[in-house]
């Protein structure tokens, strides 16, 4: 699954001067797959950076931090990696409300979630970074 959705942004993104920076759970063990020739995508591999998303980093061996941990890669700022944890977080809200619906009524109501939650994140991005 991973690989396809690295594949589908190479696929927007295409340019050889386009990279990515792949913030992820156990990005360290994803790495070491993407190196192997046999991977789907490792003919895109210069064109990935690596980082271990910044909750889960510390459970890594020092060895793994000193190469992955957010704080010291470049190019990404502040970046924690964990933007999907706060959006589940954020949908966990809905699940009384969605747990009995028909898959299509939950896809538009979670939708609509999504989608709100990002205009918010958009209007509050102001106000961090005035104070
Ligand atoms: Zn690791």
């Amino acid at each position: 699954m991973a690989e396809c959705l690295i594949s589908e942004l190479n696929n927007l993104f295409s340019k050889d001067s386009q990279s990515f920076v792949i913030l992820y759970d156990i990005a360290c063990s994803f790495h070491a797959h993407v190196m192997n020739s046999n991977c789907a995508i490792h003919t895109i591999k210069s064109k990935l950076n690596w980082g271990v998303s910044i909750f889960h980093a510390y459970a890594h061996s020092v060895k793994c931090q000193l190469k992955y941990h957010p704080r010291i890669q470049e190019d990404i700022g502040l970046t924690d990696g964990e933007s999907l944890e706060r959006i589940w977080s954020y949908l966990g809200k809905f699940v009384l409300n969605t747990k009995h619906m028909r898959p299509a009524h939950r896809l538009d109501i979670l939708s609509l979630a999504i989608q709100h939650i990002s205009q918010k994140m958009i209007y509050d991005l102001g106000n961090l970074i005035l104070y």
